[in-house]
């Protein structure tokens, strides 16, 4: 079984569906029984989508929601590099 700081490390590749199919298992196994990280996930798709559809305020200008940690936003942002890198090739 996976812990949740496993999971944290690869939610980005589970969201860009570049898990080896065992590893997404174990992941979705963990989702069934961990409603955190489930709404974890949930946080970190919603923050995915909302910055793709506009700029991503920069890190000081995050209004604290207590929904989404600084350091998602950083992953987010690391994302959205690692994407836009991808798009360019
Ligand atoms: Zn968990």
């Amino acid at each position: 079984m996976m812990t949740c700081k496993e999971v944290l490390d690869f939610l980005m590749a589970y969201i860009d569906n570049e898990l080896p199919t065992d590893q997404r298992d174990d992941f979705d196994r963990h989702l069934k029984v961990c409603p955190s990280c489930v709404n974890y996930m949930k946080s970190y798709r919603e923050t995915v989508r909302l910055s793709r559809e506009s700029a991503l305020p920069a890190a000081g200008e995050v209004e604290c929601e207590g929904s989404v940690p600084a350091e998602m936003i950083e992953a987010v942002r690391h994302a959205i590099r690692h994407a836009a890198a991808r798009e360019k090739k």
